[in-house]
């Protein structure tokens, strides 16, 4: 671990961020409000994004990131008043729990109805406060928002990013809304962002099917560079080391920690330049860690059956 740094000229330079990773610039107030298509927009700071439908009975917001927070209104506000329909919020959705997509919820209540997962439900009531007011329409599979007209698909296909965390579906406007487990153009952030299944969400722009692909390869390069690690890393040494001792958890962090590091090491090497930050090397290499570790307990086998 780094000590704390005291100055911003003693932290490290990384490579130029892709101009593909770059979304659209952001105005004075620190929003930047586009179409997706027809009636369907998107909101973000440049990192956080959020979605809104404009119906004839009003608007249907997708998240509440706190980042972008009061600006939420004001994008709907300059988006009805330029398409001449209602700037007033009526329903607000969840992806999932996580209070960086959901912290601003708070600010529309007394309007909206507020709608989510069950599981999403039950992940506010446990631990939700007071910014992120419990939804009260919910379902467990599939359900069809319809308001004014349009349609949204909310369906729950498992735990991926978080146990709760859905898919959101515009049938009619072509387009998945799917947060936080792909980071267009960009390295997903330690342990792959928490997603345990894999398969867009926040950092500015909107994702493509080319950023999706880019993203499966990416991951699937560390599991086959995991793979041989775990094939080829000796870990013997490891635990003739701090065997003698007892310690048996050093010998398996020196274990993995060497695997990982020889996953990670030509992963890194390859990603650097094409997805951003790919050399801010602790990404790739906890999400190496991640992956490796699945592959150990999941698939196994996790080490050589005593002889
Ligand atoms: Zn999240």
């Amino acid at each position: 671990m780094s000590s704390p740094a005291t100055s911003a000229a003693d932290l490290p330079d990384y490579a130029p961020i892709p101009r593909s990773a770059l979304g659209p610039a952001i105005n004075d107030q620190g929003y930047y409000v586009g179409r997706v298509e027809r009636n369907l927009y998107y909101v973000t700071d440049g990192v956080y994004q959020s979605a809104f439908l404009t119906t004839a009975d009003g608007v249907v917001l997708f998240d509440a990131p706190p980042s972008i927070g009061h600006n939420l209104q004001r994008a709907v506000d300059e988006i009805a008043a330029a398409d001449g329909v209602s700037n007033r919020v009526t329903h607000l959705v969840y992806s999932h729990h996580h209070y960086d997509h959901a912290g601003a919820a708070s600010l529309f209540e007394g309007d909206v109805t507020y709608v989510g997962h069950e599981e999403t439900r039950r992940l506010l009531l446990r631990d939700g406060g007071t910014a992120r007011p419990i939804p009260e329409v919910t379902f467990s599979g599939t359900y069809t928002l319809e308001v004014g007209g349009e349609r949204a698909e909310l369906a729950w296909h498992g735990p991926n990013h978080s146990p709760d965390n859905i898919y959101i579906h515009f049938p009619d406007h072509d387009t998945l809304m799917f947060i936080d487990v792909v980071n267009a153009g960009w390295v997903p952030i330690y342990n792959t962002n928490l997603t345990e299944d894999f398969i867009c969400g926040p950092l500015g722009r909107l994702a493509t099917r080319e950023d999706v692909t880019l993203h499966q390869q990416y991951i699937a390069d560390i599991e086959a560079s995991a793979r041989e690690a775990l094939a080829s890393v000796d870990p013997v040494p490891y635990y003739m080391r701090y065997g003698e001792s007892g310690n048996f958890w050093a010998g398996v962090k020196g274990h993995l920690d060497a695997v990982t590091e020889a996953a990670a090491a030509p992963v890194i090497a390859k990603y650097t330049g094409v997805l951003a930050a790919a050399d801010v090397e602790i990404f790739t290499r906890t999400t190496t860690f991640a992956i490796m570790q699945s592959l150990r307990l999941d698939s196994g086998p996790s080490g050589p059956v005593h002889p």
